[in-house]
């Protein structure tokens, strides 16, 4: 994998930041005034980091068995727990709201699955489509923009990196100066039989373009947990409104969104609130969502990443 330096860099703003490893550039703004650009390796998709036992490139979910072009709720095992997650041009249909309120997890096709490329349940996997620019702002660090209109319900990026176990999470961010940015974000899932799944994505080394999307308590994107050919999910970003070209792209680094189910806000927590809230999750064995599923983030300290 190509790495990206600071000394890559040059005026020309037509610069990609993925190196050509994304299906579009990801164009970078360079200005005057900035003097230093993280150095980080680009990944498009998550790697295994430490601690994790699951290589996250591996296919470990099985496929369906459908002939048709597409796939349908009624008949497709993909989507049997989630319902029909894209419309056929690929936007997001709904927010999956149960009656308990929380997220349902979603299910791609994936490698195994015998449906076409063109089933609609395959969103995700096929990456960055958007034109997304990095740029200098004016009080926050770097930021993203996008280049293009998005209708509400798109797929924007994911926000990749390395998955790490929890205690590599926590090992990462004691060794944190104070200055340092925050990238780790921690995602719970709770399934209705009681199981808990945590996934811990740091994109600070090893990242996507995810990596440089600011905070923001009213954001523009949300963000949702995809499984596509791993159990490891993918943290993907849908636009949550119609976003204008030219706009910045933000999410709650803690998991809100003013039109979501109510996941869990969590904000700037100590340590010891972070072993207590985890210890109280990882405690809870019935699940207030029942058959359903749950999201929650967690309670790193994710409050400035940029
Ligand atoms: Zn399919
Ligand atoms: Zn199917
Ligand atoms: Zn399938």
């Amino acid at each position: 994998m190509p790495s990206f330096k600071t000394s890559d860099m040059s005026s020309d703003i037509h610069v990609d930041l993925s190196n050509g490893l994304e299906n579009v550039p990801v164009s970078i703004e360079w200005s005057i005034a900035v003097t230093k650009f993280p150095e980080f390796q680009y990944s498009p998709d998550n790697i295994q980091g430490p601690g994790c036992t699951i290589d996250p490139s591996e296919v470990t979910l099985p496929g369906c068995s459908c002939l048709s072009r597409s796939c349908f709720p009624e008949n497709c095992s993909c989507l049997q727990t989630c319902g029909q997650t894209y419309d056929t041009t690929g936007t997001r249909l709904n927010l999956n709201k149960t009656n308990s309120g929380y997220c349902s997890p979603l299910f791609e096709c994936n490698a195994l699955c015998t449906c076409s490329d063109a089933c609609s349940n395959r969103v995700v996997q096929r990456g960055l489509r958007l034109r997304l620019e990095v740029y200098s702002t004016e009080k926050r660090g770097w930021g993203v923009r996008t280049l293009e209109a998005i209708p509400h319900g798109t797929f924007v990026c994911e926000y990749a990196g390395e998955v790490i176990s929890f205690e590599e999470a926590r090992r990462r961010q004691r060794a944190q100066r104070s200055e340092d940015n925050n990238y780790i974000i921690g995602v719970r899932e709770h399934a209705g039989t009681g199981c808990v799944t945590e996934t811990f994505v740091d994109p600070a080394m090893v990242g996507n373009v995810g990596r440089f999307l600011n905070h923001a308590c009213q954001p523009n994107l949300f963000m949702q947990p995809v499984r596509v050919h791993s159990v490891v999910p993918r943290l993907a970003l849908f636009a949550g409104r119609n976003i204008d070209a030219q706009e910045e792209l933000t999410f709650d680094y803690s998991g809100g969104y003013s039109n979501q189910p109510p996941v869990e806000l969590l904000s700037k927590q100590s340590d010891a609130a972070i072993q207590a809230s985890r210890a109280d999750g990882l405690q809870r064995k019935e699940c207030h969502c029942g058959a359903n599923h749950c999201v929650q983030f967690l309670p790193l300290d994710v409050s400035i990443i940029n």
